[in-house]
């Protein structure tokens, strides 16, 4: 196999995916993928050179149309014109990926506002930005698809994480509900909830940490952000035309 490549066979022509928080990590997985995939791909970031440089490996696979976007998720207006300017360019919208997700780890009793108001922004306020923003267009397309990445701390709790923990919940509960508000517009909404993924983001919990985590993972290992982004990929296929409102673990095995 390729690296990075999908293992499933999906073919999205014709459909147009937007990725949050693509520049790196899961984000520019799932993108990639998405890409390969065939969808023309909005690679959306904070980071507005990494999003455009992930558009322009997309681009070269010679498979689809990709383009970056530098936009903060937790900024309504920027949001409201990034949406716009993704429709303008790229001719519509079929598939949103709330991926874009920050941690500021620390105990409860030592937790500053400024680490609980950032994490619930980005992860909690930016999906709600983006999934109100894209809702019409997405209702618009037909058969769509929203797939939030949420966390397998959001099911089970992690000390040192009551920030992510509630943010990655309100995802979970936001997802549930919005998958009851579009299914009559045959738009369904689920979440993928990773373990630890080897991304820069598992990295700053260290190697020690980092051990004990696979030591406790049934499956031995830390996921790769193929593992999320192939999970992605079959939810916004037709193979997943009858799931909405649910939660996918990718997380071998440790949030049992
Ligand atoms: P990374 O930190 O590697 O990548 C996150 C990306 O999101 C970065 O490109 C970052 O940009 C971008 N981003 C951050 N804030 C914003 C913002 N306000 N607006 C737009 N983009 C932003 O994280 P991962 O790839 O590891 O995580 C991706 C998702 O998966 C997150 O939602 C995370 O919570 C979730 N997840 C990850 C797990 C893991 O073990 N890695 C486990 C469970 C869930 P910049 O680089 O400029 O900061």
């Amino acid at each position: 196999m390729e690296k990075d490549s999908p293992r499933i066979q999906v073919n999205l022509h014709g459909k147009v995916a937007c990725v949050t928080g693509a520049g790196r990590g899961i984000g520019r997985a799932i993108a990639l993928t998405l890409g390969r995939a065939g969808a023309a791909v909005a690679c959306v970031d904070v980071n507005g050179q990494a999003a455009e440089s992930v558009a322009e490996e997309i681009r070269a696979l010679g498979k689809a149309q990709a383009v970056g976007f530098a936009c903060d998720v937790t900024n309504s207006e920027q949001v409201t014109q990034t949406v716009e300017a993704i429709v303008e360019k790229l001719g519509g919208l079929h598939i949103l990926v709330n991926n874009a997700g920050i941690t500021r780890d620390g105990l409860l009793l030592r937790m500053k506002d400024d680490q609980w108001d950032s994490v619930i922004n980005v992860n909690l306020r930016g999906t709600f930005l983006f999934t109100r923003s894209a809702a019409r267009y997405l209702i618009r397309a037909g058969g769509a698809r929203i797939i939030n990445i949420a966390s397998i701390s959001g099911l089970m709790g992690n000390p040192g994480q009551a920030n992510y923990s509630a943010s990655k919940a309100g995802v979970i509960g936001f997802t549930r509900t919005v998958a009851k508000e579009l299914a009559s517009r045959q738009v369904t909404v689920n979440a993928v909830a990773p373990g630890f993924i080897a991304t820069e983001m598992a990295q700053a919990l260290g190697e020690q940490v980092l051990e004990e985590i696979k030591k406790r993972t049934p499956l031995g290992r830390l996921g790769d952000p193929q593992d999320v982004a192939d999970v992605v990929l079959f939810l916004a296929s037709e193979a997943a035309s009858f799931i909405t409102g649910t939660v996918i673990r990718v997380d071998g095995g440790l949030a049992e």
